[in-house]
This record gives structure tokens, C-alpha cells and sequence, in this order.
């Protein structure tokens, strides 16, 4: 990934985005404090929602404290803004 610290608080490690089933229980997603951020453009008859878990090892900057050792899936993400 190519950050350009745009966000300045490391926007992109801070919440996962997953496309789930329009069926399932909204109230259970409330419960639990989910963001339902509407339909998905990429998979039919499902809806993206925004679980926000930041990263343990995001600093106080918006830095990754391990980053020269940070998992693949951080090294091929691409900026989200
Ligand atoms: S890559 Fe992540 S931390 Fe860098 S500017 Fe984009 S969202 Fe922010
Ligand atoms: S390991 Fe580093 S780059 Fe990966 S999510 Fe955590 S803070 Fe972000």
C-alpha cells in the first residue's frame, strides 16, 4: 500500500467492511453497535456493513507500531480515500 498519511490517523486500520446477506437479523447489527452502510455494489442481494476494530498496534498518531514486520494483508491493501 501506498499511504500518503491523507487521513492522519490511520483511517484504514481501524474497521473491517463486509458484504452480508439484506435478510439477516438488522437488530442483532444494532445490538452489537454494527454500521450498516447500505447496498453492495459488488455482491448481489447483499448489504456492506462497518465492524469498527482498530488494530492493537495503531498508535496514538495513527501509526503502525510494527510496520516493518505488519501481515501481508496490510502490505497488499490499497488506500481507501
Ligand atoms: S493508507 Fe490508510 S493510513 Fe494511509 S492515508 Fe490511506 S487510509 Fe490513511
Ligand atoms: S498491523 Fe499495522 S498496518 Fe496492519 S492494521 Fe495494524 S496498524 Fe494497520
Amino acid at each position: 500500500m501506498n499511504c500518503n498519511r491523507k487521513c492522519r490517523n490511520g483511517y484504514c486500520c481501524q474497521f473491517l467492511v463486509l458484504h452480508i446477506p439484506k435478510e439477516t437479523d438488522k437488530i442483532w447489527l444494532l445490538y452489537h453497535k454494527i454500521k450498516i452502510l447500505g447496498k453492495s455494489d459488488e455482491i448481489e442481494d447483499h448489504i456492506k456493513i462497518r465492524i469498527d476494530i482498530p488494530c492493537k498496534h495503531l498508535n496514538k498518531y495513527g501509526l503502525c507500531k510494527i510496520y516493518d514486520r505488519r501481515p501481508k494483508v496490510c502490505v497488499d491493501a490499497e488506500c481507501p480515500l
